[in-house]
């Protein structure tokens, strides 16, 4: 049961910093995330223990987001990068009926002339193709972990299936509309050689691969006992990621690990 809540934001960009600091703005329109990923870093910058122990059951939408964006108005964003987003996927299930996203990237199109990356690994971003091709730097990062659903149904029990999201970044792909597959953080990969081949064929032809740490560290990518737990009964380790990692290598052209490739290139 998702608890779906409504409240005024302060501010609708912020300053980025930290993992995402090459970015101007970054952009959320909500707080918390009903895909609830088992090792989200993002559930540690909930303000209570409650909201970060319910982490994946409530999202709270920023229904004033479009009213602060459109306070920007008078001093537009001009070819300034924005990373939307960097503490939800902005694609939520509710996002389908209340289409704030979708107003959002109206007002900054009519209204300003940014620099954007979406991140997402909802195929709800579908939705939105006609707006996302008008813009004249733009990028779609979709999420995919792992190639096997067994392993995706463990770390990710509410999230879009493996396939719909490959569906999902094809068909953005196919409107031209340039696309990255980030395999952040990468899970246990069934078969190297066919997942690689399986990303190609979506027509991306930007890869990023990052490590799950397996560490408790509080803003490390790998940070849910939960999913550390998961991770060391499937043997996932430093030496697997290594060798999952140079098979994609010989495949994928344009394979960054880690931050630098989350630098938006414009
Ligand atoms: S989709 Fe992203 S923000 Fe949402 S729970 Fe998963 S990792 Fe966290």
């Amino acid at each position: 049961m998702v608890d779906i809540q409504h409240k005024q934001a302060k501010s609708i960009l912020n300053k980025a910093s930290g993992f995402i600091d090459s970015y101007d703005y970054t952009l959320n329109p909500y707080s918390g995330c009903t895909f609830g990923c088992s090792y989200c870093y993002a559930a540690f910058f909930t303000p209570t223990d409650e909201l970060q122990e319910t982490w994946g059951q409530w999202v709270q939408v920023k229904e004033n987001a479009l009213e602060l964006l459109r306070k920007k108005r008078k001093r537009p964003l001009i070819d300034q990068t924005l990373y939307m987003s960097s503490v939800t996927d902005p694609y939520q299930p509710v996002e389908r009926k209340l289409e704030l996203v979708r107003s959002l990237l109206r007002e900054l199109l009519d209204y300003h002339r940014v620099r954007l990356v979406v991140q997402t690994r909802s195929p709800l971003v579908t939705r939105d193709i006609d707006l996302l091709r008008e813009f004249k730097f733009v990028r779609v990062h979709m999420t995919v972990t792992t190639d096997d659903e067994t392993v995706r149904k463990a770390f990710e029990p509410t999230c879009p299936s493996n396939q719909q999201r490959l569906d999902a970044i094809t068909e953005v792909a196919a409107a031209g509309i340039p696309t990255a597959i980030t395999m952040t953080p990468l899970l246990p990969v069934r078969d190297p050689e066919s997942f690689a081949k399986s990303l190609l064929a979506t027509g991306a032809r930007k890869f990023v691969v990052q490590e799950f740490h397996l560490t408790r560290t509080r803003y490390a990518a790998g940070t849910g006992a939960h999913a550390t737990k998961l991770a060391q009964q499937m043997g996932w380790n430093a030496a697997q990621y290594q060798h999952v990692k140079h098979t994609l290598r010989a495949a994928l052209p344009n394979l960054y690990e880690g931050k630098a490739g989350f630098v938006p290139e414009w």
